[in-house]
Order: structure tokens, then C-alpha cells, then sequence
């Protein structure tokens, strides 16, 4: 948006005003990709009604299917994955488009940004892609290896934003607790923390981060939250499972009782902390006795916050079973969490990745939310 505003374009949220309507996509699950479909075919509608000329498909679902999008969606004029961001004016303009889909994208602090979010909070990206092998997830796929945005880039947009009226700051990546380590910065998130809190604000500032990955939480991390006012105390860690059986096949490995000791030593650390996780329920294999000892942890953790997935069987990651454990994921909706799934009949107009036309019955999890414990 912040390349289409800096080159004169106006950008609306009327797709009935629109000369071009951008449609960015998410991949990651079934439901994201249906939510996708669904909206670019009702976004095709306004070629007909509306003043659009051209539509086009941007994100991750141009990643995973560019191929069958070309193929089997004839409204689509034009796609553009999430390497070759830079070229999106061109594309609007109907220009030719010259890039490499494989050329790894990270913006900086230069990039033209337009903020989507109110005006007193904004996200930043710290690192793109990921290099932890997780069986359930297909991101590293198509968001490619670990890569850390240059240190002083991420202050200068936070000193930026917070001098725009930004009051709270939202460190993200796929794993923001690797920040650094491909170049080699030992405890990188927490020297990135540190400096941010030291930056002079005419208002009150808050900075957090997102989605941190266990076994990388270190006492510096912890220690570095816990001695800056400016640092919200709160960790969202998705743990995914507490049964070790379960988090082998996924291979993230470590176990409830582990869990639970760093779970202590965060509250130990920082008093008063808040502390989010996500589960994954119903992954191929799992048993009764894994769901119990799952509910068990979850109990002995009181977190603060927790949102709760059914297992999703993506057809390019390493955990495909083929088939879903409706089972136990109702098991939980009606025990321990009253999570709602309804399922509904969909037709995906695109190919999975094994070759065949996929036209099957998905579970639709419109929000799953996050519970209060
Ligand atoms: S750490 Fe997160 S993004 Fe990386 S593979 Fe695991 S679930 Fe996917």
C-alpha cells in the first residue's frame, strides 16, 4: 500500500471505486485458503458491477498454487507472491513485470509504508521465514530460510512510528526469538528490546513481541523484559502440545514437565506477566491418553490467554495423514474448551499439491479465538 500511495495511486476500501482491486491472500490452512478463494471470486464480481479493470492476487496462496490460480481462475489478471512485493505499482499499472519469485523480499526501513492499523498501535517485522522443522506447518515452504531485517533498520522505523503518534509497538516474525542469530548477534531479540525501550518518546511507549518459540526463550530475554517499564509483560509462546509423544512427531521436541519449569521461571522473572499460548488438537496419531495429559498441563500452566486449532492436514507438509481426527477434536470442543467447528460443504478450484482436483469437505474455523482460562 505504502508503494502504491508514494507513486500517486489513492487507494480505497470500496471495491466498487476501485480500478484495481488487490486481493492479498493466506495459505497457511485450509480455512485461510477458502477465506482466500472466496474473496477473490467475490472480488471478481466487481469486474462486472463495479469500475475495476483488473484483479489481482497477491500472498501466500500465490505462493503454494501459482500455477493452478493461472490456470483455473480465468477472472485473475495477474498474481504476484510475496518476494516480488516491489513490483506491485508496475502490476497496477499494467506494466511488464520483471522479478524472481525465489529472490528472498525483506522491506526496510525505507520501504513506503502505509499503516492498516488505528493509528496508536503498529507491527513491525523483525525476520522473515523460518528454519525450525515443524511437521504441521507448510510456512518455510513458501516463506523461505530465516533472514533478520539489519538491526539499526528496525529502530529507525520504531523512532519513526513512535514520532508519528504510535504509542505501542508489536515486534513480529515467524520466530521474532531467533531475531539476529544469522548474523550472528547472541540474544538478539533481547539487545533489539533493550534498545527499542531506550528510545525517547514524547508519550508513554509500550513494545512487545510475538509468537516466541520455547526452547529460545532465554534468562537475558526475560531478565531484559523485566527490567524495562516500557516492555509489556507478556509472552505469547505457542507451545502446541504437552504430551512428548505428540511433540517428537511434530518435531519440536521438549515435553509438558519442561513446559511447566519454564513457565515458572517467567513468572519467577517477571512478576505479574501475562502468558499466551496455542494448541494443536487432533494431530495424526495422537491418542486419548496424549488429549488427557494435554488437558492435565493445561490446567497445572494457568495461562493467562490460549487459542485452540483443530490439526489441519496440509497436502505439502511432512505430518499428511490423509485423513482427520474429527474424533478428538470434537472431544475437546465439547469438553474442555467448547471451541465451535461446523463444517461445510466447499469447492477449492485449485489442485493440491499431490496432483489431484481438490473438492472435499472442509472444517471451517471462521475465529478460533482465544479462550480465558
Ligand atoms: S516455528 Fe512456527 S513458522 Fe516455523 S515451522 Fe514451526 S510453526 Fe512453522
Amino acid at each position: 500500500m505504502g508503494q502504491l500511495t508514494s507513486s500517486g495511486h489513492e487507494l480505497t476500501p470500496h471495491p466498487s471505486d476501485a480500478d484495481v482491486i488487490v486481493v492479498n491472500t493466506c495459505s497457511f490452512i485450509d480455512p485461510a485458503k477458502q477465506e482466500s478463494v472466496d474473496t477473490i471470486l467475490e472480488m471478481a464480481e466487481y469486474k462486472k458491477t463495479g469500475r475495476a479493470q483488473k484483479l489481482i492476487v497477491a500472498g501466500c496462496l500465490v505462493e503454494r498454487y501459482r500455477g493452478d490460480i493461472q490456470k483455473n481462475m480465468p477472472e485473475v489478471d495477474a498474481v504476484i507472491g510475496t518476494n516480488e512485493l516491489e513490483q506491485i505499482t508496475a502490476l497496477c499499472e499494467g506494466l511488464e513485470v520483471k522479478s524472481n519469485p525465489l529472490d528472498a523480499y525483506l522491506y526496510h526501513d525505507l520501504t513506503p509504508r502505509v499503516l492498516a492499523t488505528p493509528q496508536h498501535y503498529a507491527y513491525i517485522k523483525i525476520a522473515e521465514g523460518c528454519d525450525h522443522p515443524c511437521t504441521f506447518c507448510v510456512i518455510p515452504q513458501y516463506r523461505g530460510a530465516f533472514r533478520s531485517r539489519r538491526f539499526e533498520s528496525v529502530i529507525s522505523e520504531a523512532t519513526r512510528l513512535f514520532s508519528q503518534g504510535v504509542r505501542e509497538i508489536n515486534l513480529i516474525g515467524q520466530d521474532t526469538t531467533c531475531y539476529g542469530e544469522d548474523f550472528g548477534l547472541k540474544d538478539g531479540l533481547a539487545v533489539l528490546l533493550a534498545r527499542l525501550a531506550e528510545i525517547e518518546t514524547q508519550h508513554e511507549k509500550w513494545v512487545r513481541f510475538l509468537y516466541c518459540y520455547p526452547n529460545k526463550v532465554t534468562q537475558q530475554l526475560l531478565d531484559t523484559i523485566a527490567a524495562h517499564e516500557s516492555l509489556v509483560k507478556y509472552i505469547d509462546m505457542p507451545l502446541q502440545h504437552a504430551s512428548a509423544a505428540v511433540l517428537k512427531r511434530m518435531k519440536r521436541g521438549a515435553n509438558g514437565d519442561i513446559f511447566l519449569k519454564l513457565i515458572e521461571r517467567i513468572r519467577k522473572t517477571i512478576p505479574g506477566v501475562a502468558i499466551r499460548t496455542s494448541m494443536i488438537v487432533g494431530f495424526p496419531g495422537e491418542t486419548g491418553e496424549d488429549f488427557d495429559e494435554l488437558c492435565q498441563f493445561v490446567k497445572a500452566a494457568h495461562f493467562d490467554r490460549m487459542g485452540v486449532f483443530s490439526y489441519s492436514d496440509e497436502d505439502s507438509s511432512k505430518s499428511i495423514s490423509g485423513r482427520a481426527h474429527r474424533g478428538i477434536r470434537t472431544g475437546l470442543a465439547s469438553s474442555a474448551f467448547d471451541a465451535s467447528t461446523r463444517y461445510r460443504r466447499r469447492v477449492l478450484h485449485l489442485r493440491s499439491g499431490r496432483g489431484a482436483v481438490a473438492r472435499r469437505r472442509i472444517p471451517h474455523h471462521a475465529h478460533p479465538g482465544s479462550a480465558r482460562l
